[in-house]
Order: C-alpha cells, then structure tokens, then sequence
C-alpha cells in the first residue's frame, strides 16, 4: 500500500499527463501542462512553472494557451527567493510573509495565502526554473505529502525542460554556424550577411507558394544561405575585381558551384545534402546553358530553381563591386523576359504575384544602416 491517499487517481494522472507531454514540441504548452500536472498533484488552486534566464537575470512563464509571457526580476517574490536559495518555501499566509510581492494580487484582484514553492535542475544540477502552487484548494495549506508529490513534478519538469533548452540551442547554433558559413562565403566580396539573410528568407516564401512541405521548405530556408559558401576558394583578384570579368576569370568563378558541393556532398546529414544541391545548381538555366552541368528544366533540382530566383532577385538589387543596384522595375522587367529562360516560369509567376511580399522582406533586411 502507498503512504499517499487515492494513490491510484494520482498514478493515472501522471501517467496521463506523461502521455501528452512526452509528445509535446512547444515549450509553452509543456509550461502548461507541467502546471496543470502540478495543479492536480497538489491539490492547488492554480500552479505556475517558472523557467530561469541567467543571461537577462529574469524569470518567465505563460498564463495561458496563446497567451504572451509574464517576465519577472530573478530575485523577486518567492520564485526569486527559491532560485536565488534553492531552497523549497512552504507558507500558510503568504501575507505574514515580507518575501511576498503584494503587487500582483493588487493587479489581478486575487487573494493568495497558501503557496509551495520549488526549484528544479537540470541533469548538471543547475537551478533551471521554479514551481509554485497557490492555495491549497481545501482553504488549509500545503502538507509534507504536498512537498514529496511536488517534488516528484520538478524533477519531471526539469528533466523534459532541459531536453527542450538542449534541443532548442542545438537548432540555434546549427542555424548560427550556417549563416556564418553563409557570410563567409559572402564577407570576402564584401557583401553583408543580410544577403544570406534575405536569400533564405526569398527561398522560404518561394518553397511556401510553389507548394512544397513545410518541413522541405524549412530545410531549404537553412540551407540556401550556404549557396555561395565555394566562393572562398575564388580569389580576391576574381572576386573583388571592380570591372567585367575575362572569359577565364569568369571560368574560375564557376567553380564555386562544384567547390561548394563537394564540401557537402559527402554529409549524411539531410541538411547539408540539401546545402549540396543548392551549391551545385543555383546556376542553372531552365532552357538549358547554365552552369556547371548546364541541366535543363525539372532536371535541375526545385531547391536550385527556387535559390536561383532568390538569388538573382537579390544580387540585382544590390551594389556589387561590378554593378550599382538596380532599380524594381528594371529587376521586375529582367524577371519577366527570363521566365522560361533563365528561370523556371511558374516560379516566376509566383514570385511576380507576390512581388509586395518579397520586397517587404528586402526592406526589413537591407544593406545601408
Ligand atoms: P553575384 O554578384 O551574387 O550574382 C549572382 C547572379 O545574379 C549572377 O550570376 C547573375 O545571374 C545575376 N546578376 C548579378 N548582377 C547582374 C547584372 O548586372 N546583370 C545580369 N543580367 N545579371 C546579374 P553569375 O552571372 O553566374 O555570376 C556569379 C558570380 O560571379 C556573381 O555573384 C559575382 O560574384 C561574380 N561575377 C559575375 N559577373 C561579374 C563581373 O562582371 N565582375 C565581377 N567582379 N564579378 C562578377
Ligand atoms: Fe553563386
């Protein structure tokens, strides 16, 4: 027999909300349902989860489904006090208490007494967030069974939390380290890194019109920055020169494509592959004539047609070395005498249909500041 009363009740309502979270990708709604978990557990009122950012000394969370976040100083009231001490804090009247913060009753009306309070950590033992349950539904206060089940719900809660900031800063720096691979391949032409910026974010709304999944139009969004990336094997004599290039200089710049994809092709990972073919074939022609391979129409990869758009799109409204940027309508006109070209027609129509969207995006990104 358990020390705990309707000890089965409690075990399905963990099993329960193990289930829905252990399916869960949105580190909002895995706030929530940790607090509603907490909620049932203990018997509160209500229950919040608290997540730490040491960088900014704050502590957040969400009230509620599509609800924006609450942001509060570290140190304060007794979700500051318990990641401050790491200490657990189990109050009766939270209004003899001078750790309490009587403001936020004030502004919402509410009348907190009972509060039980703890900190969680992450696998190294680092204090990640706080949990705090208010009022204890029976109008008493928090027990010792409250603290062992509440207890029971920060190491979940920190445990799957951690996964989630694990996963999450790995996506960001794999996103960081290939715009900055993008950018080196750009900054040698003296180029900014909006280019790459622009690039993806023009190949992303144009994988999202053409149809293409989500998921395939994402892996293109973090891919395409890359294309350029064999430009750093082109020489600066090449690649800075103020004037036309000779028809061997010209020769040398498009090895870039080849340079490019041999630096990925080998990858197993899905992300790079797709880098590969972007390198390979943004300078393909849809009537055939590009380069390196001069393939022709579907033969030429969707994600090389989509990048060739975008980057096209981009370098002509750009300074270059070579070139002053032009100006929309002589961009939009080249666009429309190359669709079926140069690029393949449907893309054209999209991207032309779209034309205010794709020039937001310019303009939220641009060059001069
Ligand atoms: P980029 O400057 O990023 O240009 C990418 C693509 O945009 C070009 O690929 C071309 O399709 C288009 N584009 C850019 N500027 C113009 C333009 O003034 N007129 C037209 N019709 N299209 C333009 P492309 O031509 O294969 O060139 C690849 C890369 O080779 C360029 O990348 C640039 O780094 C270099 N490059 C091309 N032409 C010259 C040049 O005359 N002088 C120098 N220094 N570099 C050049
Ligand atoms: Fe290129």
């Amino acid at each position: 027999a358990s020390e705990f009363p309707q000890s089965d009740l409690l075990l399905s309502t963990i099993f329960e909300y193990m289930g829905k979270m252990s399916t869960e990708t949105d580190i909002a709604k895995m706030l929530l349902l940790l607090a509603d978990l907490g909620t049932k557990l203990v018997q509160a009122d209500r229950c919040t989860v608290w997540l730490h950012d040491s960088p900014s000394q704050t502590v957040w969370t969400v009230a509620g489904h599509g609800v924006e976040r609450i942001t509060i100083a570290d140190t304060s009231g007794f979700v500051g006090h318990s990641i401050q001490t790491g200490s657990l804090i189990n109050v009766y009247d939270a209004y003899l208490d001078k750790r309490f913060n009587t403001a936020v009753d004030r502004e919402t009306g509410y009348r907190t007494r009972s509060i039980l309070c703890m900190p969680f950590t992450n696998q190294e033992g680092k204090i990640i967030g706080a949990f705090q349950a208010i009022n204890k539904l029976d109008d008493t206060h928090f027990t010792k069974d409250d603290e062992t089940l509440l207890t029971f719900a920060s190491t979940y809660a920190g445990k799957s939390l951690d996964a989630f900031i694990l996963h999450k800063e790995l996506l960001e720096t794999q996103k960081e380290i290939i715009e900055t691979m993008g950018e080196i391949g750009e900054s040698r032409s003296q180029e900014t890194g909006n280019h790459v910026k622009r690039v993806a974010l023009y190949s992303y709304k144009l994988a999202q019109l053409a149809g293409v999944s989500e998921s395939q139009a994402l892996q293109l969004r973090y891919a395409s920055p890359m294309h350029d990336i064999g430009k750093v094997a082109t020489p600066d004599s090449i690649l800075l020169k103020p004037g036309k290039l000779t028809p061997e200089e010209f020769e040398e710049m498009k090895l870039h494509t080849v340079i490019g994809y041999n630096v990925f092709r080998k990858s197993e990972r899905e992300l790079l592959k797709t880098a590969a073919t972007i390198a390979y074939e943004h300078h393909e022609r849809w009537q055939g004539g590009g380069y390196p391979r001069g393939l022709e129409g579907e033969e030429i990869h969707i994600f090389g047609r989509i990048t060739a758009v975008a980057d096209v799109f981009d370098a002509l409204g750009s300074d270059r070395v070579y070139k002053k940027a032009w100006p929309i309508e002589k961009i939009v006109s080249y666009l429309s005498d190359q669709r079926g070209r140069q690029f393949d027609p449907r893309l054209i129509d999209l991207f032309l249909d779209h034309l205010d969207e794709f020039v937001a995006i310019r303009d939220s990104y641009t060059d001069r500041m």
